[in-house]
């Protein structure tokens, strides 16, 4: 893909969608997933899939596997839908022209929303731990009713791991600040804001109060 094609995808030049010879230089380098690596997202991929794997085998053979297409259609919504508008329309990958994201998690869904480059709501956050919730216990109620306690059990430690190694390894550098979860240091959310006048401009109106330190590369 030549600069300019990369330009004309980038319509709020987000630096996270800029040809990456611009990130020559810059502090943020190797310290925000602000980049799209396909190792970040095969580490979702596996930490996701800890958990749904022992879940999907153990409602199947509790004789509540059917139940679980009502998972999938939810999970589909939620991904494709709901999630979409409520936390990703508000992340930089969201900001890249197309109709699907390229992101370091939920690769590949549709994008029906504008970006939204100001910070998430308080509404947004509450939906967002609603829906956080339905996903995580879906299949619990069908594992325990058809007694598969054991894969309940990995199940439930695939969930733990999933966001435990998220929150440690992920959350810490994510460039979607504004999700609950998110855990970036202040400064390095600024330094991001620094280099993305429009997150900024929008940020600043939400009542974002940037930092004293400029960065000499910025
Ligand atoms: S913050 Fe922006 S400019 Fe810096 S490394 Fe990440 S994508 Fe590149
Ligand atoms: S918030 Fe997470 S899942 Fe959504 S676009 Fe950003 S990186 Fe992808």
């Amino acid at each position: 893909m030549t600069i300019a094609e990369q330009q004309d995808n980038n319509p709020y030049d987000i630096c996270t969608w800029r040809p990456e010879t611009e990130c020559e230089g810059c502090p943020l380098r190797d310290r925000l997933k602000c980049r799209f690596r396909t190792g970040d997202l095969l580490h979702f991929m596996a930490l996701f899939i800890g958990f749904a794997t022992p879940a999907i085998i153990g409602a199947i053979r509790g004789g509540y596997g059917w139940w679980m297409l009502g998972w999938f259609a939810f999970d589909m919504f939620f991904f494709n839908v709901w999630e979409s508008r409520i936390l990703c329309s508000h992340c930089p990958y969201y900001a890249e022209e197309g109709s699907t994201l390229h992101c370091i998690a939920n690769y590949g869904s549709l994008k029906l929303w504008r970006y939204h480059p100001e910070p998430m709501s308080r509404t947004e956050k509450v939906q967002l731990w609603i829906g956080l919730a339905i996903l995580s216990v879906f299949p619990f109620p069908f594992l325990l009713l058809g007694r598969q306690f054991a894969l309940a059990f990995v199940a439930f430690w695939g969930l733990v791991l999933f966001f435990w190694t998220l929150s440690k390894y992920t959350c810490t550098q994510c460039v979607n600040f504004s999700c609950p979860l998110n855990r970036t240091p202040k400064a390095f959310r600024d330094e991001y804001l620094r280099r993305n006048p429009t997150m900024r401009k929008a940020w600043e109106e939400s009542g974002w109060q940037m930092g004293d330190v400029e960065s000499k590369d910025s």
